[in-house]
């Protein structure tokens, strides 16, 4: 039996944050009780802040497929470093992850290098059956992801950029079409299915060569992303799903959501920190290190974004952390890949953000409590109580971070939060009661409802 007693701390306890005493054994959270009652070899945590584990429900670890970008244990390397104790990967690897037998090969992969636990998102295509569905979800699927606009190469199994899927030759992307075929066994099944909202038939309308930043806003407008979320939530709301709807990068977005909740839909809401941290006037310094789909939008939107999250009506927030090499990255905009990894700065930038709304305990929410419900391991992530895993970042208040890329353990190093500055420091982590370091110690967390 292993046992740790964290004592001197201010916790993130489900009344708020308190002065108590937590004690884990053999990695579970056993009691937290008023400080100083608990007996036992104590760990001196005394000043520190003592926060669940974020779980960060959007990122590519690009394993298997892109290993010269990132793989599963420098993805988790990174998380670990950040304070992120669970990561849900997006299905978007090679091969995709559709069906149940591609999913636990990526499972194992993941399992061997996997330094926090994880997740696993499963993909939806225009030609996946409701059989497929159910089995994917059978085999631990955290939930679905329909990416509108991407096509599929069949014969290489991978998903494309949208711009990449004119080729008649590929397997069309799936549309709001494939969502009310697909939507009574998504309803039946009970996960959550995410979308990438951004609707094709605007985007192609709208589209003209990336000379400058101007012409990606252009390119991809906020109707885009407002319509891909009003449609698919109204199939939603028909076959009685839960829509996810990922990265809102947009005002109009937003609106689009909150609309469809009131309507009776459930839909749950992802921000990015780099829609909250960036706008287009950041580009001139930044570069393609933010150019990303959908795009880092105005000062309006990102105003309009942080008022979402603190009336709480965005639940999430998650990183899309999307790592290309430097080449990649290098080209002209109009080249240039679109993504960005950010896995390592998300916790301490919300920490800092809702220190800046005036209530810096709002950060778990986003991060570690909400996503925790979404990925449906609530019951044992996500909080700092009895019977939880103990997956636990203990950050100094005190301590001030600048992100940097030469700090990044991330394999790509840019990001789009590079130079902010923020008013705490991670400390340690603590992933089921074990100090994360470099052994390889991630389990797969499927969904328990
Ligand atoms: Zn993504």
């Amino acid at each position: 039996m292993t046992e740790l007693l964290f004592r001197g701390a201010t916790v993130y306890t489900t009344q708020g944050p308190g002065d108590v005493d937590v004690r884990v054994v053999d990695g579970v959270i056993t009691e937290v009780e008023p400080r100083g009652s608990l007996r036992g070899r104590t760990v001196d945590v005394s000043g520190k802040w003592l926060l669940p584990g974020a779980i960060d429900v959007h990122v590519h670890s690009r394993d298997p497929g892109f290993p010269e970008k990132e793989d599963f244990g420098s993805l988790t390397e990174a998380a670990a470093a950040g304070g992120v104790t669970t990561v849900i990967d997006m299905p978007n690897t090679v091969p995709a992850v559709d069906s149940a037998g591609v999913l636990e090969a990526k499972a194992a992969l993941a399992r061997a290098k996997a330094r926090v636990d994880f997740g696993l998102w499963a993909l939806i295509r225009s030609s996946s059956s409701p059989d497929q569905l159910q089995t994917l979800a059978a085999a631990g699927a955290t939930g679905f992801k329909a990416y509108l606009g991407y096509g599929f190469d069949g014969a290489r199994k991978q998903l494309l950029y949208a711009a990449e899927s004119d080729d008649p030759g590929l397997e069309a992307p799936p549309d709001y079409g494939t969502l009310a075929r697909l939507g009574p066994a998504l309803a039946s099944i009970g996960l959550p299915v995410a979308i990438h909202a951004e609707d094709p038939a605007i985007l192609n309308t709208f589209k003209r060569p990336y000379e400058t930043y101007a012409d990606v806003l252009a390119s991809r407008p906020p109707e885009a992303e407002s319509v891909a979320i009003s449609a698919s939530a109204a199939v939603a709301r028909q076959c009685g799903f839960h829509l996810h709807v990922a990265h809102v990068s947009s005002a109009r977005g937003l609106a689009s959501a909150e609309e469809a909740i009131a309507a009776g839909t459930r839909l749950t809401i992802e921000t990015c920190p780099q829609f909250l941290w960036r706008s287009d006037a950041d580009y001139p310094r930044l570069g393609n290190t933010m150019k990303m789909n959908p795009p880092v939008r105005t000062m309006a939107d990102q105003v309009a974004l942080r008022e979402g999250l603190r009336r709480g009506a965005i639940g999430v927030v998650a990183t899309d952390h999307a790592p290309h090499t430097d080449e990649e990255k290098g080209r002209d905009l109009e080249h240039a890949l679109p993504g960005t990894p950010g896995v390592q700065t998300l916790y301490l930038s919300c920490l800092e953000l809702a220190q800046q709304m005036g209530d810096p305990w709002l950060a778990p929410r986003w991060v570690s409590k909400g996503p925790a419900a979404l990925a449906g391991i609530a019951q044992r992530k996500g909080r700092i109580a009895p019977g939880y895993d103990a997956d636990l970042v203990l950050v100094d208040p005190k301590r001030f971070t600048t992100f940097t890329p030469h700090g990044m353990r991330s394999r790509q190093k840019h990001g789009a939060l590079d130079g902010l500055r923020v008013s705490f420091a991670i400390e340690s982590v603590y992933l089921r009661g074990v100090r994360v370091g470099t052994h390889a110690a991630g389990r797969m967390v499927p969904p328990t409802g």
